[in-house]
């Protein structure tokens, strides 16, 4: 498809969603910051695997990424930790909510996967044993996208005053020595991470490794290996969207990674990445305009992994 094409689906779908905007589902309320966001508000942005770019909506307007972020501190604990890894997290759904507790004692602190927020937090204390990992963070995004991207101070703090799941989470992963470092410095980090504020755009064309064999959007390096790229897109589809990844691969197919601030970012391996957000949320943490805006790209668009 051409990038005029794959405009006129983005606007199409716009027109469509936009008269359903408050109608349904709720903004994450658990943080108070994003409980602030107005609900009415709809983007959609696309980036190919040869650059070419679209978009429509409210796609320019800056969100809190929240758990997309999940995403990129993957990709850099893959690359540092390779096969060592996977020793402290699972790769196993959940089939739980995000924020669950239960699994977590019966597995004996060991995350079933890397994006429900035991095994980010994981993630996060991996990073921290291995560098500066707020540093490194921010470092491979702003790369990826071609522009400073920052943390939200007020969104970090928001979460920090009431992080109290993702507190026993740690705390209780501490207590089966899962993690390395201090609960406090990990947390602080997984709560940086989330509060990042992009856009669609910006997300679309961070996200675009994922449909290039692993290669940088605008250099071409390799950020991952071709490898790394294709388990971080499986992952993605069996594990990105918790207790809804059965009902994302039923309805659209696609690797999809959701954060609670209305963000789903989704791959199309060797075509294109995408990205939504509509910040009222479903009962399962998704946007659910956003999943609807997914459902009618790839019903328009026939793309899918199967
Ligand atoms: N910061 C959120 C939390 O820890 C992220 C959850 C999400 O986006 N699903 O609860």
């Amino acid at each position: 498809m051409t990038a005029h094409n794959f405009q006129l689906v983005l606007d199409d779908i716009n027109d469509a969603i936009r008269p359903l905007l408050g109608k349904e589902g709720q903004v994450a309320s658990y943080i108070p910051a994003l409980a602030r966001v107005p609900a009415q508000q709809f983007g959609i942005a696309l980036r190919t695997r040869d650059g070419q770019e679209a978009a429509s909506g409210d796609a320019a307007v800056p969100f809190s990424i929240q758990s997309m972020s999940k995403v990129f501190t993957l990709t850099l604990a893959m690359k540092h930790l390779g096969e060592h890894l996977w020793e402290r997290i699972g790769r196993e759904p959940s089939g739980n909510p995000f924020n669950s507790l239960v699994q977590l004692e019966q597995e004996r602190g060991k995350p079933r996967n890397p994006f429900i927020n035991a095994g980010a937090i994981a993630v996060a204390d991996r990073l921290v044993t291995q560098g500066n990992a707020k540093a490194d963070i921010l470092a491979l995004v702003s790369s990826l996208c071609g522009e400073a991207v920052q943390i939200d101070a007020e969104v970090a703090q928001s979460e920090a005053d009431t992080g109290f799941r993702n507190a026993a989470l740690a705390n209780f992963m501490k207590s089966f020595a899962s993690l390395d470092n201090d609960v406090a410095t990990v947390l602080d980090v997984y709560f940086a991470q989330c509060s990042i504020r992009m856009n669609c755009e910006q997300v679309a064309r961070a996200a675009a490794y994922l449909c290039r064999d692993g290669r940088h959007p605008r250099t071409n390096a390799p950020v991952v290996s071709e490898r790394l790229t294709r388990r971080i897109n499986s992952l993605m589809l069996t594990c990105g969207t918790y207790d809804a990844a059965g009902e994302f691969a039923f309805r659209i197919g696609l690797p999809c990674k959701s954060g609670v601030g209305g963000g789903i970012v989704a791959v199309v391996p060797d075509q294109l990445t995408l990205c939504v957000w509509s910040p009222a949320l479903d009962a399962t943490g998704n946007s659910l305009l956003g999943m609807k805006a997914l459902e009618m790209f790839a019903g328009q668009t026939g793309m899918s992994v199967f």
